[in-house]
Protein backbone atom coordinates (compact mmCIF):
# COMPACT_ATOMS: atom_id res chain seq x y z
CA UNK A 1 0.00 0.00 0.00
CA UNK A 2 1.09 3.17 -0.94
CA UNK A 3 0.55 6.62 0.95
CA UNK A 4 -1.33 7.72 -1.91
CA UNK A 5 -3.81 5.18 -1.43
CA UNK A 6 -5.06 6.38 2.07
CA UNK A 7 -6.79 4.76 4.91
CA UNK A 8 -8.63 1.39 2.74
CA UNK A 9 -12.33 1.10 4.28
CA UNK A 10 -13.52 -1.42 2.37
CA UNK A 11 -15.84 -1.12 -0.98
CA UNK A 12 -18.84 0.42 -1.04
CA UNK A 13 -21.30 0.05 -3.67
CA UNK A 14 -18.75 -2.12 -5.91
CA UNK A 15 -16.32 1.10 -5.29
CA UNK A 16 -13.20 0.52 -3.45
CA UNK A 17 -13.48 3.08 -0.64
CA UNK A 18 -10.28 4.75 1.48
CA UNK A 19 -9.72 7.75 3.56
CA UNK A 20 -6.73 9.85 3.26
CA UNK A 21 -5.07 10.76 6.75
CA UNK A 22 -6.41 14.36 6.78
CA UNK A 23 -9.77 12.94 7.21
CA UNK A 24 -8.84 12.41 10.78
CA UNK A 25 -7.24 15.52 11.05
CA UNK A 26 -10.85 17.03 10.01
CA UNK A 27 -12.98 14.69 12.28
CA UNK A 28 -11.34 15.89 15.14
CA UNK A 29 -11.78 19.60 14.04
CA UNK A 30 -15.52 18.60 13.69
CA UNK A 31 -15.77 17.06 16.96
CA UNK A 32 -14.08 19.71 18.56
CA UNK A 33 -15.48 22.73 17.41
CA UNK A 34 -19.15 21.00 17.66
CA UNK A 35 -18.21 20.27 21.26
CA UNK A 36 -16.71 23.50 21.97
CA UNK A 37 -19.92 25.77 21.11
CA UNK A 38 -22.70 23.56 21.95
CA UNK A 39 -22.71 24.46 25.08
CA UNK A 40 -23.56 27.99 24.05
CA UNK A 41 -26.47 27.02 22.12
CA UNK A 42 -27.45 23.70 24.53
CA UNK A 43 -26.70 24.62 28.21
CA UNK A 44 -27.15 22.69 30.84
CA UNK A 45 -25.61 19.37 30.29
CA UNK A 46 -21.81 17.74 31.27
CA UNK A 47 -18.84 17.49 29.48
CA UNK A 48 -18.84 14.08 28.43
CA UNK A 49 -22.25 14.48 26.96
CA UNK A 50 -20.60 18.32 24.55
CA UNK A 51 -18.18 15.71 23.20
CA UNK A 52 -20.16 12.84 22.18
CA UNK A 53 -22.52 14.87 20.36
CA UNK A 54 -19.57 15.89 19.09
CA UNK A 55 -18.26 12.64 17.63
CA UNK A 56 -21.53 11.65 16.52
CA UNK A 57 -21.91 14.68 14.47
CA UNK A 58 -18.53 14.22 13.13
CA UNK A 59 -19.41 11.31 12.16
CA UNK A 60 -22.98 11.78 10.66
CA UNK A 61 -21.25 14.42 8.73
CA UNK A 62 -18.28 12.29 6.92
CA UNK A 63 -21.37 9.95 6.18
CA UNK A 64 -22.56 13.06 4.16
CA UNK A 65 -19.30 13.89 3.06
CA UNK A 66 -19.09 10.14 1.60
CA UNK A 67 -23.25 10.10 0.70
CA UNK A 68 -22.31 13.51 -2.08
CA UNK A 69 -18.96 11.50 -3.12
CA UNK A 70 -20.76 8.23 -3.73
CA UNK A 71 -23.45 9.93 -5.75
CA UNK A 72 -20.35 11.85 -8.28
CA UNK A 73 -19.19 8.00 -8.90
CA UNK A 74 -22.60 6.29 -9.23
CA UNK A 75 -23.98 9.16 -12.09
CA UNK A 76 -20.04 8.28 -13.63
CA UNK A 77 -20.76 4.84 -13.29
CA UNK A 78 -23.83 5.46 -14.89
CA UNK A 79 -22.51 7.61 -17.66
CA UNK A 80 -20.51 4.24 -18.63
CA UNK A 81 -17.07 5.65 -16.81
CA UNK A 82 -15.35 3.43 -14.67
CA UNK A 83 -14.65 4.51 -11.42
CA UNK A 84 -11.20 3.17 -9.80
CA UNK A 85 -12.07 4.36 -6.49
CA UNK A 86 -13.71 6.98 -4.22
CA UNK A 87 -11.29 8.33 -1.54
CA UNK A 88 -12.40 10.59 1.67
CA UNK A 89 -9.78 13.67 2.12
CA UNK A 90 -9.60 17.18 3.91
CA UNK A 91 -12.66 19.08 1.42
CA UNK A 92 -14.63 16.34 1.19
CA UNK A 93 -13.85 13.88 -1.72
CA UNK A 94 -12.21 12.68 -4.88
CA UNK A 95 -13.61 9.86 -6.97
CA UNK A 96 -11.25 8.43 -9.12
CA UNK A 97 -12.49 8.27 -12.65
CA UNK A 98 -10.86 6.06 -15.22
CA UNK A 99 -12.21 8.44 -17.73
CA UNK A 100 -13.76 11.63 -19.48
CA UNK A 101 -17.45 12.27 -19.73
CA UNK A 102 -18.19 11.54 -23.46
CA UNK A 103 -20.52 14.74 -23.92
CA UNK A 104 -20.89 18.29 -22.05
CA UNK A 105 -24.56 16.83 -20.74
CA UNK A 106 -22.60 14.03 -18.93
CA UNK A 107 -19.64 16.13 -17.10
CA UNK A 108 -22.66 18.36 -15.87
CA UNK A 109 -24.83 15.98 -14.22
CA UNK A 110 -21.73 14.08 -12.52
CA UNK A 111 -20.18 17.56 -11.29
CA UNK A 112 -23.26 18.75 -10.48
CA UNK A 113 -25.08 15.88 -8.24
CA UNK A 114 -22.34 16.13 -5.63
CA UNK A 115 -23.43 19.57 -4.78
CA UNK A 116 -26.97 18.29 -5.00
CA UNK A 117 -27.29 16.18 -2.68
CA UNK A 118 -25.32 17.71 0.40
CA UNK A 119 -27.62 21.21 -0.70
CA UNK A 120 -30.82 18.13 -0.24
CA UNK A 121 -28.82 16.79 2.95
CA UNK A 122 -28.44 20.61 4.14
CA UNK A 123 -32.54 20.79 4.12
CA UNK A 124 -33.38 17.57 5.32
CA UNK A 125 -30.97 18.15 8.47
CA UNK A 126 -33.00 21.42 8.80
CA UNK A 127 -36.25 19.60 8.35
CA UNK A 128 -35.21 17.14 10.85
CA UNK A 129 -33.86 19.72 13.73
CA UNK A 130 -36.92 22.10 13.85
CA UNK A 131 -39.24 18.87 13.24
CA UNK A 132 -37.24 17.38 16.73
CA UNK A 133 -38.08 20.93 18.34
CA UNK A 134 -41.51 21.23 17.41
CA UNK A 135 -41.73 17.49 19.30
CA UNK A 136 -39.60 18.45 22.40
CA UNK A 137 -36.62 16.47 21.58
CA UNK A 138 -33.49 17.37 23.47
CA UNK A 139 -32.23 20.98 22.91
CA UNK A 140 -28.60 19.23 22.10
CA UNK A 141 -30.14 17.16 19.27
CA UNK A 142 -32.24 19.88 17.80
CA UNK A 143 -28.35 21.82 18.35
CA UNK A 144 -26.68 19.23 16.63
CA UNK A 145 -29.29 18.97 13.76
CA UNK A 146 -29.21 22.59 12.68
CA UNK A 147 -25.27 22.47 12.74
CA UNK A 148 -25.12 19.57 10.06
CA UNK A 149 -28.05 21.46 8.14
CA UNK A 150 -25.42 24.48 7.89
CA UNK A 151 -22.35 22.85 7.31
CA UNK A 152 -23.71 20.63 4.04
CA UNK A 153 -25.27 24.03 3.04
CA UNK A 154 -21.77 25.30 3.35
CA UNK A 155 -20.00 22.38 1.61
CA UNK A 156 -23.28 22.30 -1.21
CA UNK A 157 -21.97 25.84 -2.10
CA UNK A 158 -17.84 25.83 -1.46
CA UNK A 159 -18.52 23.06 -3.90
CA UNK A 160 -19.88 25.16 -6.66
CA UNK A 161 -17.19 27.53 -6.88
CA UNK A 162 -16.78 28.32 -10.61
CA UNK A 163 -13.18 26.91 -10.66
CA UNK A 164 -12.02 23.36 -11.32
CA UNK A 165 -11.19 21.00 -8.94
CA UNK A 166 -14.12 22.01 -7.56
CA UNK A 167 -17.56 20.28 -8.70
CA UNK A 168 -18.21 24.41 -9.35
CA UNK A 169 -15.51 24.35 -11.89
CA UNK A 170 -16.22 20.98 -13.58
CA UNK A 171 -20.43 22.40 -14.21
CA UNK A 172 -18.34 25.71 -15.25
CA UNK A 173 -16.50 23.15 -17.96
CA UNK A 174 -19.57 21.53 -19.27
CA UNK A 175 -20.90 24.96 -19.80
CA UNK A 176 -18.34 26.11 -22.03
CA UNK A 177 -17.79 22.59 -23.63
CA UNK A 178 -21.27 22.98 -25.27
CA UNK A 179 -20.50 26.89 -26.16
CA UNK A 180 -17.18 25.83 -27.77
CA UNK A 181 -17.28 22.42 -28.36
CA UNK A 182 -13.74 21.94 -27.32
CA UNK A 183 -13.12 19.04 -24.44
CA UNK A 184 -9.71 20.24 -23.69
CA UNK A 185 -9.61 24.28 -23.87
CA UNK A 186 -12.88 23.84 -21.91
CA UNK A 187 -10.95 21.81 -19.10
CA UNK A 188 -8.10 24.85 -19.34
CA UNK A 189 -10.36 27.30 -18.97
CA UNK A 190 -12.17 25.56 -15.66
CA UNK A 191 -8.53 25.44 -14.38
CA UNK A 192 -7.74 28.49 -15.04
CA UNK A 193 -11.08 29.81 -13.50
CA UNK A 194 -9.65 27.44 -10.30
CA UNK A 195 -6.69 29.62 -10.20
CA UNK A 196 -9.08 32.71 -10.05
CA UNK A 197 -10.97 31.74 -7.49
CA UNK A 198 -8.02 30.36 -4.92
CA UNK A 199 -5.88 33.18 -5.25
CA UNK A 200 -10.07 35.15 -4.93
CA UNK A 201 -9.76 32.84 -1.49
CA UNK A 202 -6.20 33.71 -0.55
CA UNK A 203 -6.73 37.59 -0.81
CA UNK A 204 -10.05 37.13 1.56
CA UNK A 205 -8.33 34.89 4.26
CA UNK A 206 -5.34 37.59 4.39
CA UNK A 207 -7.63 40.48 4.71
CA UNK A 208 -9.75 38.41 7.26
CA UNK A 209 -6.69 37.44 8.82
CA UNK A 210 -5.24 41.56 9.13
CA UNK A 211 -8.49 42.47 10.32
CA UNK A 212 -8.09 39.80 13.60
CA UNK A 213 -9.88 37.13 12.85
CA UNK A 214 -6.77 34.96 13.12
CA UNK A 215 -7.79 31.40 12.93
CA UNK A 216 -10.94 32.04 10.22
CA UNK A 217 -8.43 34.11 8.12
CA UNK A 218 -5.68 31.60 8.31
CA UNK A 219 -7.84 28.91 7.55
CA UNK A 220 -9.50 30.43 4.35
CA UNK A 221 -6.20 30.77 2.86
CA UNK A 222 -4.96 28.32 3.63
CA UNK A 223 -8.01 26.41 1.63
CA UNK A 224 -6.96 28.38 -1.16
CA UNK A 225 -3.70 27.71 -1.28
CA UNK A 226 -4.24 24.26 -1.65
CA UNK A 227 -6.80 25.17 -4.19
CA UNK A 228 -4.12 27.06 -6.03
CA UNK A 229 -1.84 24.14 -5.80
CA UNK A 230 -4.62 21.71 -6.93
CA UNK A 231 -6.13 23.86 -10.11
CA UNK A 232 -2.45 23.73 -11.34
CA UNK A 233 -1.78 19.92 -11.30
CA UNK A 234 -5.30 19.73 -12.87
CA UNK A 235 -3.99 21.99 -15.66
CA UNK A 236 -1.07 20.54 -16.25
CA UNK A 237 -2.54 17.09 -16.73
CA UNK A 238 -5.19 18.26 -19.12
CA UNK A 239 -2.41 19.79 -20.98
CA UNK A 240 -0.20 16.34 -20.89
CA UNK A 241 -2.94 13.90 -21.78
CA UNK A 242 -3.31 16.39 -24.31
CA UNK A 243 0.01 16.93 -25.89
CA UNK A 244 0.43 13.19 -25.66
CA UNK A 245 -3.12 12.17 -27.66
CA UNK A 246 -1.93 9.31 -29.92
CA UNK A 247 0.67 8.38 -28.33
CA UNK A 248 1.23 4.64 -28.19
CA UNK A 249 3.30 2.50 -25.64
CA UNK A 250 5.25 1.56 -28.27
CA UNK A 251 6.16 5.03 -29.81
CA UNK A 252 8.30 5.28 -26.28
CA UNK A 253 9.26 2.44 -24.82
CA UNK A 254 12.79 1.79 -24.97
CA UNK A 255 12.44 -2.12 -27.62
CA UNK A 256 14.55 -5.10 -26.43
CA UNK A 257 15.88 -4.29 -23.57
CA UNK A 258 19.02 -5.61 -22.29
CA UNK A 259 18.14 -7.87 -19.61
CA UNK A 260 20.33 -9.61 -16.88
CA UNK A 261 20.34 -12.98 -15.76
CA UNK A 262 18.85 -13.62 -12.23
CA UNK A 263 21.83 -16.15 -11.30
CA UNK A 264 24.51 -13.45 -11.36
CA UNK A 265 25.27 -11.44 -8.03
CA UNK A 266 25.03 -8.00 -7.53
CA UNK A 267 28.43 -7.19 -7.51
CA UNK A 268 28.55 -9.08 -11.11
CA UNK A 269 25.96 -7.32 -12.51
CA UNK A 270 27.15 -3.62 -11.12
CA UNK A 271 30.66 -4.61 -12.73
CA UNK A 272 29.59 -6.29 -16.42
CA UNK A 273 26.37 -4.65 -17.10
CA UNK A 274 25.49 -1.71 -15.17
CA UNK A 275 28.83 0.27 -15.48
CA UNK A 276 29.49 -0.42 -18.88
CA UNK A 277 25.66 0.74 -19.77
CA UNK A 278 23.41 3.57 -19.96
CA UNK A 279 20.65 2.14 -18.80
CA UNK A 280 19.32 1.85 -15.30
CA UNK A 281 16.41 -0.66 -15.25
CA UNK A 282 17.00 -4.58 -16.47
CA UNK A 283 14.00 -6.74 -17.13
CA UNK A 284 15.62 -9.89 -15.09
CA UNK A 285 15.79 -13.26 -16.65
CA UNK A 286 15.70 -16.72 -15.87
CA UNK A 287 17.97 -19.57 -17.11
CA UNK A 288 15.41 -20.28 -19.98
CA UNK A 289 15.11 -16.46 -20.85
CA UNK A 290 11.77 -16.03 -19.32
CA UNK A 291 11.57 -12.71 -17.59
CA UNK A 292 10.80 -13.29 -14.22
CA UNK A 293 11.30 -9.54 -12.47
CA UNK A 294 12.92 -6.01 -12.94
CA UNK A 295 15.76 -4.62 -11.55
CA UNK A 296 16.92 -1.03 -11.02
CA UNK A 297 18.65 1.04 -8.88
CA UNK A 298 16.16 1.52 -6.12
CA UNK A 299 16.63 -2.06 -5.36
CA UNK A 300 20.37 -2.10 -5.98
CA UNK A 301 20.57 0.81 -3.34
CA UNK A 302 19.08 -1.57 -0.80
CA UNK A 303 21.73 -4.11 -0.77
CA UNK A 304 24.82 -3.05 1.93
CA UNK A 305 28.31 -3.36 -0.37
CA UNK A 306 29.90 -6.37 1.75
CA UNK A 307 26.53 -8.18 0.45
CA UNK A 308 26.98 -7.45 -3.08
CA UNK A 309 29.12 -10.90 -3.53
CA UNK A 310 26.51 -13.10 -2.17
CA UNK A 311 23.27 -11.41 -2.89
CA UNK A 312 21.77 -12.88 -6.64
CA UNK A 313 19.77 -10.35 -8.64
CA UNK A 314 16.47 -12.92 -8.45
CA UNK A 315 16.67 -12.14 -5.15
CA UNK A 316 16.64 -8.61 -4.89
CA UNK A 317 14.71 -7.62 -8.07
CA UNK A 318 11.13 -6.67 -8.34
CA UNK A 319 9.18 -9.77 -8.70
CA UNK A 320 7.30 -10.17 -12.05
CA UNK A 321 3.69 -9.83 -11.04
CA UNK A 322 4.45 -6.51 -9.15
CA UNK A 323 5.69 -4.96 -12.12
CA UNK A 324 3.29 -2.89 -13.86
CA UNK A 325 2.75 -4.46 -18.01
CA UNK A 326 1.10 -2.78 -20.53
CA UNK A 327 0.58 -3.64 -24.05
CA UNK A 328 2.20 -1.95 -26.92
CA UNK A 329 -0.41 -0.50 -28.40
CA UNK A 330 -2.16 1.30 -25.34
CA UNK A 331 -2.36 5.22 -25.14
CA UNK A 332 0.53 6.41 -23.00
CA UNK A 333 -2.02 8.17 -20.91
CA UNK A 334 -3.37 5.47 -19.87
CA UNK A 335 -0.18 4.06 -18.83
CA UNK A 336 0.48 7.44 -17.00
CA UNK A 337 -2.73 6.69 -14.96
CA UNK A 338 -2.03 3.93 -13.87
CA UNK A 339 1.40 4.54 -12.82
CA UNK A 340 0.54 7.44 -10.86
CA UNK A 341 -0.93 5.96 -7.43
CA UNK A 342 2.36 3.58 -8.04
CA UNK A 343 4.12 6.41 -7.81
CA UNK A 344 6.84 4.46 -9.82
CA UNK A 345 7.39 5.20 -13.45
CA UNK A 346 8.24 1.77 -14.59
CA UNK A 347 6.29 -1.08 -16.85
CA UNK A 348 6.97 -3.71 -18.71
CA UNK A 349 5.86 -3.29 -22.06
CA UNK A 350 4.46 -7.28 -22.76
CA UNK A 351 3.43 -8.70 -26.40
CA UNK A 352 -0.14 -10.49 -26.98
CA UNK A 353 2.17 -13.94 -26.41
CA UNK A 354 3.22 -12.78 -23.20
CA UNK A 355 6.72 -12.00 -23.71
CA UNK A 356 8.86 -8.63 -22.57
CA UNK A 357 9.55 -6.69 -26.07
CA UNK A 358 10.77 -3.21 -23.99
CA UNK A 359 10.62 -1.20 -21.22
CA UNK A 360 8.85 2.12 -20.17
CA UNK A 361 10.94 4.16 -17.49
CA UNK A 362 10.42 7.75 -16.15
CA UNK A 363 13.25 8.83 -18.65
CA UNK A 364 11.23 7.97 -21.30
CA UNK A 365 8.35 9.56 -20.19
CA UNK A 366 9.84 12.65 -19.36
CA UNK A 367 11.46 12.95 -23.08
CA UNK A 368 8.48 12.31 -24.71
CA UNK A 369 6.37 15.11 -22.53
CA UNK A 370 9.17 17.56 -23.22
CA UNK A 371 9.46 16.63 -27.29
CA UNK A 372 6.02 17.61 -27.11
CA UNK A 373 5.44 20.78 -25.74
CA UNK A 374 8.28 21.80 -27.59
CA UNK A 375 6.24 20.76 -30.67
CA UNK A 376 2.94 21.87 -29.46
CA UNK A 377 3.81 25.25 -28.06
CA UNK A 378 0.51 26.28 -27.72
CA UNK A 379 0.00 23.70 -25.22
CA UNK A 380 2.51 24.58 -22.99
CA UNK A 381 1.26 28.01 -21.90
ZN1 LIG B 1 -18.12 16.96 -5.27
Amino acid sequence: MTADEGIPLGRVAGFPLSAHWSVLVIAWLFTWSLATTLPTVAPGYGARTYWLAGACGALILLASLLAHELTHALVARRAGIEVRSVKLWLFGGIARLGGDAKTPREAFWIAASGPAVSLALAAVFAGSASGLDALGAAPIVVAVGWWLSGINLILGLFNLLPGAPLDGGRILRAFLWRRHGDAVRSAVGAARAGRVVAYVLIAMGLLEFLLGSIVGGAWMAFIGWFLLVAARDEEMSVLTRQSLAGVTVADVMTPRPHTAPGGISVEDFIQRYLLGDRHSSYPVANPDGVITGLITLKELRGVAPEHRATTMIRDVAVPRDQVTTVAPHEPLVALLERLAPTGDGRALVVDPDGRVVGIVTPSDITRVIDVRSIAMPAFSR
